[in-house]
């Protein structure tokens, strides 16, 4: 396993905000690729799809049969996480539209969105109300290719189970986001999760170990462990895998009902491989944390990774279908009886 310091020296650092050959914007930011490695960083977006597992979801079909890896029949993607925030529109359903017409360049079927704009670290009951109409409206913008969470704060107790009560247990949404409004170890976060573990859904929690010292109600894995401990009937996701994920991923093996996120930082190569060493493959979930992260620098985490086929469509979308299997069940439309 590389050090940290191993890690700075070996990389290099390649900017490619900029127009590829084919006049599409390519939407990596900045990519962190291992020097040891032999191909070439800056890949055009045809050549990238070209080589990796997306290829034949995601080439128009007359670009299939070019496609060097794997079959057709290959998985799209669920991306867990994702915000409306910083895209263009003057409306939610502006907003989601331009998520989605991007998401379609990746293959990218389904979306699971969180929290309006703007950002609210320690929302009121009226900011989260405010908040969870936005993202509720951006979904019935797209109900076939969108999902939602709802974003709560254990400040307002009764007021995040009201929004819980309202939003999972009446749809659409299927989870609960929790940020950094208190750190999740706490006891207010107990009734939260009670109530969406009644109906089926997921606990995302933000979790970071900053070198300079976290927010004072930022969580780190640690904390998503005490919690998870208690309530061992709920589905955890640990988002960012704690940032620095060396340590977040060994954190949390221990506690089987907590599954790490990949979203939301650099596309350091040996992120995914030490999440499916450690935990297993049925226990690493993609996201990309877009607008602010780019879906292509996160996608790369997972497709870049030398992982069987099984072991990405898990990763890409399975997991996460598998954690929302009860409720979006529970949502499908009962059949008329005669
Ligand atoms: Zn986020």
């Amino acid at each position: 396993m590389a050090t940290a310091s191993d890690k700075i020296t070996r990389t290099r650092r390649v900017d490619n905000a900029k127009q590829d050959s084919d006049g599409i914007v390519s939407v990596t930011r900045t990519c962190h690729i291992l020097a040891s490695r032999e191909r070439p960083c800056c890949w055009s977006r045809r050549r990238w799809l070209a080589t990796t597992a997306l290829a034949a979801a995601v080439l128009p079909r007359g670009s299939r049969a070019q496609a060097t890896s794997e079959p057709a029949e290959d998985p799209l993607i669920w991306d867990g996480h994702c915000h409306l925030s910083s895209m263009p529109g003057r409306s939610p359903r502006e907003k989601m539209k331009a998520l989605i017409a991007v998401a379609d360049r990746f293959g990218i079927q389904r979306l699971v969105c969180f929290m309006g704009w703007p950002f609210a670290v320690d929302p009121t009951p009226d900011e989260l109300r405010r908040q969870n109409e936005q993202v509720a409206e951006a979904i019935s913008a797209a109900p076939e290719r969108a999902l939602g969470y709802v974003y709560v704060n254990p400040r307002h107790v009764d007021a995040s189970l009201a929004e819980i009560d309202r939003w999972i247990g009446n749809g659409p949404m299927v989870g609960v986001k929790l940020w950094v409004a208190v750190r999740c170890r706490d006891g207010r976060l107990d009734p939260i999760v009670d109530r969406v573990a009644h109906y089926d859904g997921v606990i995302f929690q933000h979790t970071w170990i900053k070198t300079g010292g976290n927010l004072s109600g930022e969580s780190t894995p640690d904390d998503l462990v005490a919690l998870a401990r208690r309530h061992p009937q709920a589905r955890f996701i640990c988002g960012h895998a704690g940032g620095n994920w060396e340590l977040g991923i060994r954190a949390v093996r221990p506690q089987a009902n907590i599954s790490v996120e990949l979203a939301g930082s650099e596309p350091t190569r040996g992120f995914t491989e030490m999440a499916v060493r450690e935990l297993g493959a049925e226990r690493v979930i993609y996201g990309s944390d877009a607008a602010g992260r780019s879906f292509a620098s996160q996608l790369a985490k997972v497709i870049d990774a030398p992982l069987s086929r099984q072991q990405r469509r898990a990763i890409l979308r399975g997991n996460l279908r598998r954690m929302l299997a009860d409720i979006l069940r529970r949502r499908e439309p009962k059949p008329e009886r005669p």
